[in-house]
Formats: C-alpha cells, structure tokens, sequence
C-alpha cells in the first residue's frame, strides 16, 4: 500500500501553498479549464447548503422572502447609477454575440443585480403600502478578476446571498441592519465557530453607490484580512438613478431607501485556511456531514465480532451520520490519516481488546484521545463535539487578538504592517491621510470603523489633527 499522500508543506512556513494543497487533497474544490472558475465538491457544497439553510431560515423571520432575477443585464440598464457602474467596470464580464450574430446590446454577466432589480422595483414599488419590499437571492455572480485567482478567496464566480431591501425610512431599514448583521455574525461563531471585526468602513472604502458599508472583518493565518459578510447603506442614490419612488401617507412623492447584504462562498475559504491544520481540513463540527468515521481494528481471528460490533454502533449513532471504514487491506494508521486530510470531526476506533473491555478509543480531530464505554457514547459525543466547537473558537479568537496591535504612532504602525499585523490606530476622516497610509504601508486599507469606540480619541495619526475615529488598518486579501 502506498504512503497516505498528505500535504506536504506546513502551514506556518507556507501559506499559500498549503492552503491550495489543503483545498485539492481534502476533495473541497477541483480547478476547472477556465482559470479562477472552481467545482465545489460535494465537502464544500454541504457546507455552503448549511450556510444557506440556516441563514434564509433567519431572513424569513423578518420578512425577506426568496427570488430570482435574471443573469444578463443590460448595458443601458447598469450604467445608470455612474459611481456604481465605476466601481464594476472593470470586472464585468460581457455577453456581444448570440451564436454568429451581434448583438445590439451587450449583455453584463450579474456581477450583482442593482441594475436589474432596481429597474422591476421601480415598476412595482408605486405606495407607501408597498414598503417595506425584502427580497433576497440566494445566486452566483461573476467579477473577472485579473489577479491570481486563489479557490473561494478570490474566484471570478462565486456563490451568495444578495439581499436587496426597501424602507419608507431610516428607523426600519437601520433595525434591519442590526438584525442582519447580527444573523449573519452569530452564524460565523455558532456554526464557523470564528469571531470577526465588525464596524462600518471609511468613505473611502465603502461599496460603490452606498451611503455607508457595514462589515465583518476576519483575520486569516497570513496576517491578511478579509471582507466577509457586509451590509450596504444606500440611503437614495439607487433610488434615484432608478426612479424608484412612493407616495407617502400624505399624497407626497418620495425616494425609497434602499439596502443591500451578501455572504459569500469566500467564507467558506476563510474557514478553511483558520481552522485546518497540517494533517489537512478541521471542520467545525455542526457543518460537517459525517461526524464520525469508525475504524474497526482488524484481526483475521476477531474480524467478525469487531465487525458486527462497529455495524451496531454505526446504527446506533446514525444522526452523526457516520462513516465505517471496514476497507481491508488498509492500516489503520492509514485510514486515521485520510480521515484526519478530509476533515471527520471524530474517529471511533474500535478492536478486540475493546471489544472485551466494552470501550472505544475516541479521538477529535483536535487531537483529544478518550476511552469511552460503548453504552455511553450516545450520551457523551454530543458534548465532545460542543467543546471541539469552542476550541475552535478560542483558536480563532487568540489569532484574532494576536493580529491587532493597538498603535498611534506612524513609525510603529508601519512597523505593525510590515511585521504583518492589522493596526488598531486613530484616524481623521480626511481620505487624504487614508490614501498616505496606504501608500506609506505598501497597500494596508482601513479595514473598518469598530462600533464601539473610545471616549475620548487622540490625534490622526498621520496629519496630527484630531481624530474622528479608531480604526483597523491591514493588508487586504
Ligand atoms: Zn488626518
């Protein structure tokens, strides 16, 4: 039998290549001829379904219902709101011809659905009756990136939820806000088992159109950070590039506002690089599809008790879904191996000398090793897992806290950005000092604006004014 072929580089020397290892050996993604378009297999499928699941399940619960638009924009539609069209200009991808034919006008591949929706809205959207509109798509997109694609970090299509909200005013759309926010960050830590940065992002760095972007900022492995799930502001001037407008209680005829939000299949990515190791993926337990793989330890003499038994146990444990590895043939250092690459939260290995002692040998995939008795594992594994969730969390949170340097010095913040941190520092909102930064740092952004804020702030840390806020700067994914 040939070696177990695991990932060959470690994760602390090499990020990136054990990242693009981890996502071929563990069976997440497959490349595809066409470059940055990746197959989810079914291991990462699942957990996007979960995502899905668990996340429409709290959108219904305040009124955002599913729809589906259409993949092709037209041209004249998507340059309607300028500052938008400006910041997807370069990504969008084009439909000219149908089969030899021209066509008149080109199409946009959805790089995101303002354009479209916005144009039905107006159609549909005539009083104030008609509001709150919540309509969300659960779709994929396509932005043709042309930096290096890297599997579900950055990726020319990819899968999300665009949510696309209308108010009659501030009080309802910013009480949706906090929901929605909320959903998706409990999400991150209850089912991710990952903590994040929230805060509202600069002017500077706020999504083309809105009025203000909210976001969720995650810290990966290399020091980098990633945008996750985000909230858009638009206040009207969606509304009013698309004519979308009401007559309020009093006859009167005004602008919507409008909101939007998304999480992506990048999370998926981000997950991922935090929690696997270099033995190969670690899934946080309540998304992964099996749970438990057995592993009968085989001799020819006992082969058939310790069978019978592991079937028995596999019945009795069926939510968790479990997996029996009875392949002969095979070490069980091997099978623990390739169990270990594809992410099974729990191994249940299980012999003859268990067998007598009515024990099985139970080891997380965090590395935890237990003997348990067999009449007790139904009663013991769920508390197994919750406490591998919370490990996984707390690893993830002391990345997290190791990565910010709290820092109001101009020096000492390059320094942090070098040494491949992200800076807690204090800023005024002139988009000057923000773009000196950046060019000061080799590229680190303002990553967002933390909601809770100190009390009394201190000087810019560029331009030595007083500041308008604390925020977190880094180099971005
Ligand atoms: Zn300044």
């Amino acid at each position: 039998m040939s070696k177990q072929e695991g990932i060959t580089v470690k994760k602390e020397q090499d990020f990136s290549e054990w990242y693009q290892q981890l996502i071929l050996k563990s069976e997440l993604a497959d490349y595809t001829q066409v470059s940055g378009c990746i197959v989810f297999r079914p291991r990462s499928y699942q957990v996007w379904e979960k995502v899905q699941k668990v996340i429409d399940l709290e959108f219904k619960k305040i009124g955002i219902q599913n729809s589906y638009f259409p993949l092709f924009i037209p041209e004249s539609l998507l340059s309607r709101e300028q500052e938008h069209v400006k910041g997807f200009t370069p990504e969008v991808a084009w439909v000219t011809q149908s089969g030899e034919e021209k066509l008149n006008e080109r199409l946009a591949v959805r790089p995101t659905s303002e354009a479209i929706m916005y144009d039905s809205y107006s159609k549909w959207i005539r009083s104030y009756r008609d509001l709150p509109l919540k309509l969300n798509q659960w779709n994929n997109v396509v932005r043709w990136e042309f930096k290096n694609p890297v599997p579900f970090l950055r990726t020319r299509e990819f899968l999300w939820n665009e949510g696309h909200n209308v108010y009659s005013n501030e009080k309802d759309l910013d009480k949706d806000r906090d929901i929605i926010l909320k959903i998706y960050s409990d999400f991150l830590k209850d089912y991710m088992a990952l903590p994040g940065l929230i805060g509202r992002k600069t002017d500077r760095e706020k999504f083309a159109g809105a009025k203000a972007t909210y976001s969720i900022e995650i810290i990966i492995p290399n020091g980098k950070a990633i945008q996750g799930p985000d909230f858009h502001d638009d206040g009207n001037n969606f509304a009013k590039a698309y004519n979308i407008k009401y007559l309020d209680e009093k006859e009167k005829e005004q602008y919507v506002l409008q909101a939007t939000y998304a999480i992506t299949t990048r999370m998926l990515g981000v997950m991922f690089a935090i929690h696997s190791d270099n033995k190969g993926l670690v899934l946080p337990p309540k998304l992964a599809e099996n749970k438990l793989v057995i592993v009968p330890i085989i001799f020819e003499d006992s082969k058939a008790k310790v069978f019978k038994e592991a079937e028995k146990i596999k019945k009795e444990l069926g939510i968790y879904n479990p997996i029996l590895d009875d392949r002969e043939g095979y070490s069980p250092g091997w099978k623990f191996s390739e169990w270990e690459l594809k992410g099974i939260p729990l191994r249940l290995e299980i012999g003859p000398k268990d067998l007598k002692a009515k024990q099985v040998v139970l080891v997380t995939r965090l590395g935890k090793k237990l003997n348990i008795k067999i009449s007790e594992l139904s009663k013991k594994i769920p508390k197994i897992l919750e406490e591998m969730h919370e490990e996984l969390y707390k690893n993830a949170e002391k990345l997290m806290k190791n990565s910010i340097v709290e820092t109001n010095n101009l020096n000492e913040l390059i320094k942090v950005i070098e040494n491949k941190k992200i800076a807690l520092t204090q800023l005024c909102k002139s988009e000057e000092c923000e773009e000196w930064i950046k060019s000061k740092t080799n590229g680190a952004k303002t990553l967002n604006i933390p909601f809770k804020q100190k009390t009394n702030l201190g000087k810019c840390v560029y331009c030595g004014k007083k500041a308008d806020y604390s925020v977190y700067i880094g180099k971005s994914y």
